[in-house]
């Protein structure tokens, strides 16, 4: 490499990419990331906006896949991180950080009396998968079809996310006496799991996210979680609420408070980490005590209650502890979106508080299936619309799309007319 090509990578996206393909598989850290035909690098974030080291200034609506509900850079999260780097940032002991952050969390919960953090919702969900297995001495778990639970071996079957726009519902790797275990149901469909339930003696849990993020925002029929609670409930299988996106994002107490159903493991991440990387699972005592050191089911990490990512998770709840009417702000800002575009016939406009979503379908998808209608092609043309309108939209049509604290008036009213001419 030349001096001048050196300098090209360091200035452009482009470049960047083209140098980061032949280092890194598709270029990235992770698959959705992969715009074509490159992606834009940020160089810095700010409120609710990325700056690209192309020199541009874009609106982000994807929040970072969801953790940045405060916007980027929030000033309260960043004195936390900075106060704690001053006293270091890894010890391999307990920190007091953590039975403070704790008892935050299990209050916020009703359906968490005790927690263990891990370091990733994916670690989290495979934890608690476990725990399942090891309370009930039963193998099988049921998901639902487009239900994304990290990129484990046990829940990458039609999982959404990436692996639905990669066209891959299974992964390459996999043998299949593991998948064989994991069960699938469509969502809304409360016949489908108790038909399940009923055929099956050996399901130890049923592991869903009550709102479908990963293909969404796809929302719970009127009583489809309270069935679901009812269901698992008369054949003895947990039920496990996966609110790593719904969990401070729907409200303080997520899903579970929102809905008012009491899941028997939680498991949470995103949010919960202020833009560090964190994850929790947590449930019934009973359950949770078989936790190792306590109990026979073992789970352990290295970077486990890491001091900065709690430091940092834990000012960001307790600013919204001390800020509860974000929840109505965000509502009221996804619903003068909403109102602004009316019923155009060519897709629908979802929304659910501050997740939200323009599907390239008439109708607001119900399941896996009708999601899987929507137009793609319709979208990629929108996404780069939008772009060029510098407005960063997750480059998904499954994805669902977020807003921040930071996002401000003017803000909106850019989207609002991005929305009208960009679709
Ligand atoms: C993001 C996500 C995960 C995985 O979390 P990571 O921190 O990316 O491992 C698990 N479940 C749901 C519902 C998610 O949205």
């Amino acid at each position: 490499m030349n001096k001048q090509n050196d300098e090209r990578e360091r200035v452009s996206s482009a470049g960047l990419f083209e140098r980061a393909k032949t280092l890194m598989p598709g270029g990235v850290s992770s698959p959705v990331r992969a715009i074509q035909p490159y992606p834009f690098y940020t160089e810095r974030a700010e409120g609710s906006r990325l700056k690209t080291v192309d020199g541009d200034d874009l609106i982000d609506c994807c929040c970072a896949y969801g953790p940045m509900i405060l916007g980027h850079a929030h000033p309260a999260v960043r004195k936390a991180i900075a106060e704690q780097l001053e006293k270091g940032w890894l010890y391999g002991t307990p920190t007091p950080l953590e039975p403070a952050y704790a008892r935050m969390i299990t209050a916020d919960h009703p359906g968490m009396q005790m927690i263990r953090f891990v370091s990733s919702g994916s670690e989290a969900t495979m934890a608690a998968i476990r725990l399942a297995r090891g309370f009930t001495g039963k193998t099988d778990i049921v998901k639902i079809e487009g239900g994304f639970h990290g990129a484990h071996d046990a829940v990458l079957v039609k999982a959404g996310s990436g692996a639905t726009t990669m066209g891959v519902p299974d992964s390459a790797g996999i043998p299949a006496d593991v998948v064989a275990h994991t069960r699938q149901v469509p969502y809304n469909d409360p016949e489908g799991l108790e038909s399940i339930l009923a055929r099956n003696e050996n399901i130890a849990a049923f592991i869903l996210e009550p709102v479908l993020g990963n293909i969404g925002p796809v929302i719970p029929q009127d009583n489809y979680l309270r069935e679901v609670r009812a269901i698992t409930k008369a054949h003895d299988v947990l039920l496990i609420f996966d609110e790593v996106i719904t969990g401070y994002r729907l409200g303080i107490g997520g899903a579970q408070v929102k809905y008012g159903i009491k899941p028997d493991i939680t498991t949470l991440g995103k949010i919960i980490g202020g833009g560090l990387p964190v994850g929790a699972f947590g449930g019934r005592r009973e359950i949770m005590e078989l936790v190792a050191p306590q109990g026979p089911v073992y789970q352990a990490g290295t970077y486990s209650g890491n001091p900065l990512s709690l430091a940092a998770g834990m000012a960001t709840i307790g600013w919204i502890h001390d800020h509860p009417d974000i929840y109505r702000h965000l509502d009221d800002r996804t619903r003068a979106i909403e109102e602004s575009l009316g019923s155009d016939g060519k897709g629908s406009f979802v929304r659910l508080g501050s997740m939200f979503k323009y599907f390239f379908r008439s109708a607001p998808p119900q399941n896996y299936r009708e999601v899987k209608e929507c137009d793609t092609a319709a979208f990629g043309k929108f996404r780069e619309r939008m772009l060029a309108a510098k407005i960063f939209i997750p480059p998904s049509q499954f994805e669902t799309n977020f807003l921040s604290a930071a996002h401000t008036d003017s803000d909106i009213q850019t989207l609002i007319q991005a929305y009208q001419t960009c679709r």
